[in-house]
């Protein structure tokens, strides 16, 4: 068999006898996989189908000694690496072009502790396997709002979703991180070991190492909620959204409503003659006695007049797979995404007018309505760096043909450059596109100049360097 040519981190190539991998493989509990391989393609494969990169070599994590190895391997040989978890950052940043990909996606479990209230999770765990194991003991952590999306990624640039607002972020749960850092070392970090790593890795994504595993908080919870969705046509939105921001203004943390604008999918609870025409959704969840909730959610459902309300009790489980079935994977996607402190009038307007631009059927924007308990949180105490904003908006452009690249691409860009002076100036990093490598800093605001510091401590050559990108400095001064 000829040497392996394998990407460096500089872009150059590196020739690998085939016997040093071999030899690799047979230390893993997991597998190498290179292009020959049956299942090398569903491996590289991500939930945004605009990414198709092929790396040289995939090491199939089955244990955190696989992840030191593969570490260990990369740093040795300089080797351009990425880090996959759940496989649904849009960036893509989970597949590189000719390095190594090391791939947690095999590393699954899930164990719940419940007399602890803890859970200790693999990072290749999806929301909905974390859901399960959790909810089958009463208990639950905060993350998103799509149940195929994996965990690992999620955590470490923030997580919210329909109970942030109780419970805060998904990673201002996090008790304790195990992480395989750039020197090839399994090391633990929490508010008591290796405390500076422990800030850094609430927010600072994919900079510092790769996550074995985390430990969270579980809160007692469920299994029911008052949930669903409330659907107006897009001619009301105006006075809907000006009356949603008032009633949000006085929303008790158990209450979450995200908005959501685009052409009515066919659901069955609608009307024929909605579908395929623009409507605004309210996405409503109250995580709290259902009664209460019923009191909660009755100024949001008193307003205007919609086409259909399905708000009632679920389990909550269901409740996180609600929008999975518009959120398959293999689509294009490309998202522009800015934090707003308030919603204004301005905002409202602009919103409105793109959606009467929308350049295919699967385009939408999300409003995720955040704040609650997770704004409570002092902003210098994780990485995470926006703890004001009460809304995220999401541009989610969504096709299925190359041939719509340019204008789905163009319409979330143009809405993005038109509603950057209403915004925040912060941005979630896990909503951000592989085309923004600029704004990272930005995005970061007051957190990046600290981030950077641990990243010449942690990661001086710039290893994990295929995510929103911290680049490694020597002194605060130098930033
Ligand atoms: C359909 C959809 C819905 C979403 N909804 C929400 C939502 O409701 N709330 C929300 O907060 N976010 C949401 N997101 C965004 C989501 O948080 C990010 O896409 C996140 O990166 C997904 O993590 P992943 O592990 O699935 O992705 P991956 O693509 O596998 O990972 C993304 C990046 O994270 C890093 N990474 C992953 N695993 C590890 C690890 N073990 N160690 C170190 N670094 C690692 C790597 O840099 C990697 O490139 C959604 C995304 C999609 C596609």
């Amino acid at each position: 068999m000829p040497a392996y040519s394998l990407t460096t981190l500089t872009g150059g190539k590196m020739s690998i006898d085939p016997a040093v991998v071999d030899a690799l493989a047979t230390q893993l509990r997991g597998s190498v996989l290179d292009m020959s391989d049956a299942g090398y393609d569903d491996a590289r494969s991500i939930w945004n189908g605009m990414i198709d990169r092929r790396p040289g070599l995939i090491i199939r994590c089955g244990a955190a000694t696989d992840v030191v190895r593969a570490v260990r391997f990369a740093s040795d040989h300089g080797l351009l690496v990425s880090v996959r978890g759940g496989g649904h950052g849009i960036a893509g940043n989970a597949v590189c072009d000719g390095g190594l990909m090391i791939d947690l996606s095999q590393m699954k479990s899930v164990h719940v502790d419940a007399a602890a209230q803890r859970a200790r999770v693999e990072p290749g765990a999806t929301l909905a396997e974390v859901d399960k194991a959790t909810q089958a003991a009463g208990l639950i952590v905060p993350t998103g709002i799509n149940s195929t999306t994996g965990i690992a990624g999620l955590t470490l640039g923030g997580g919210f979703g329909w109970i942030t607002r109780k419970f805060g972020l998904t990673l201002d749960n996090l008790e304790s991180v195990e992480i395989v850092t750039a020197d090839g070392e399994l090391r633990r970090a929490s508010e008591s070991e290796n405390p500076d790593l422990f800030w850094a890795l609430r927010g600072g994504g994919g900079n510092f190492g790769v996550v074995t595993a985390f430990e969270f908080r579980l809160h007692k919870f469920g299994p029911e909620v008052l949930s669903g969705l409330v659907v107006h046509p897009l001619g009301d939105a105006e006075g809907v959204l000006k009356e949603y921001r008032a009633a949000l203004e006085v929303a008790p943390d158990e209450l979450t409503c995200w908005a959501v604008m685009r052409k009515a999918p066919p659901l069955p609870f609608l009307p024929e003659q909605w579908h395929g025409k623009e409507v605004l959704i309210l996405a409503m969840c109250y995580c709290g006695d259902i009664a209460e909730g019923e009191k909660a959610t009755a100024r949001l459902r008193a307003i205007g007049k919609p086409i259909a309300d399905v708000v009632g009790p679920a389990p909550f489980t269901a409740w996180q797979q609600a929008f999975d079935p518009l959120l398959t994977e293999g689509a294009r996607n490309y998202w522009k995404s800015h934090d707003f402190t308030e919603l204004s009038d301005a905002a409202i307007n602009i919103l409105i007018g793109a959606v009467r631009g929308l350049p295919g059927p699967e385009c939408e924007i999300f409003l995720g309505h955040v704040g609650g308990a997770a704004g409570r949180v002092d902003a210098a105490s994780t990485a995470f760096p926006q703890r004001s904003s009460h809304f995220v908006m999401n541009v989610h452009a969504r096709w299925r043909e190359q041939s719509m690249d340019h204008d789905c691409i163009s319409w979330a860009r143009e809405l993005f450059e038109a509603t950057r002076p209403l915004s925040a100036g912060t941005a979630y990093i896990n909503f951000m596109p592989s085309d923004e490598v600029g704004r990272v800093r930005e995005a970061y605001g007051a957190s990046y100049q600290r981030l950077a510091v641990l990243k010449q401590r942690y990661d001086p050559s710039n290893l994990f360097r295929m995510n929103q990108n911290v680049t490694p400095i020597t002194s605060t001064k130098a930033a």
